[in-house]
């Protein structure tokens, strides 16, 4: 499994990130991404830290882990900047929270993200069609949450990303120990989307490269 978007006590999740790298690679992970929630308040908090701990514990287990961000709530405008200024501290994966059903997000999130070209567009919710395919255009990766109630609208991004051509990562945002999950239990989210096992494995590809990408092999 490789999981692309996390939360450790650097934002709301339970676990530092070591923990938390840590359980990942005891439950099969062979990638796991740390991706804080920020803002202009605390992003260059965040990530220099996060990229320290991952360079410690690449060096010293097999597991690999990448130092993102979230960028969370951002009023849409701020997300190109913000996105360039996390690359440039260190995070070699950049994740827009999108328009999720059950979390009011700023309209014109998802297309802003995609337009700055960040990594991942999570739980980007009713995204449009026109959206849909700029995502493809600018190989922005739209995410498949396990997430509850992100979920909610995995079956609309699943179906609008097969018509155009988009590309899929599934990821757990997991806050917690509990939200971790094996390769089984991410077929299943997959294939309750509407997607094909087919499907499955290309978004695995997908992260695969993605993770590839960033250690430059
Ligand atoms: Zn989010
Ligand atoms: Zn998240």
């Amino acid at each position: 499994m490789i999981d692309l978007h996390t939360h450790s006590l650097f934002s709301d999740g339970e676990l530092l990130p070591s923990e938390l790298v840590r359980r990942a690679e005891e439950i099969g992970y062979e990638a796991v991404a740390i991706t804080d929630h920020a803002d202009s308040s605390n992003l260059d908090w965040i990530v220099p830290h996060l990229v320290r701990v991952c360079e410690d514990l690449n060096r010293r287990w097999k597991i690999r882990a990448v130092p993102g961000i979230e960028l969370t709530h951002l009023p849409p405008d701020m997300i190109a900047p913000l996105a360039a200024e996390a690359r440039s501290l260190g995070a070699k994966i950049v994740v827009v929270h999108g328009e999720t059903p059950v979390v009011p997000v700023a309209p014109g999130t998802n297309g802003k993200a995609i337009e700055a070209g960040v990594d991942i567009l999570a739980h980007p919710g009713l995204i449009s069609e026109k959206e849909t395919a700029l995502a493809r255009e600018r190989k922005v990766f739209l995410e498949i949450s396990a997430r509850r109630g992100h979920s909610l609208a995995n079956g609309h991004i699943a179906r609008l990303a097969t018509r155009f051509g988009a590309s899929l990562v599934l990821n757990t945002d997991g806050h917690a120990p509990g939200d971790l999950i094996t390769r089984g239990q991410a077929l299943k989210v997959a294939l309750g989307a509407g997607l094909e096992a087919g499907d499955f494995e290309r978004m695995l590809q997908n992260s695969s490269e993605i993770v590839t990408r960033v250690f430059g092999k």
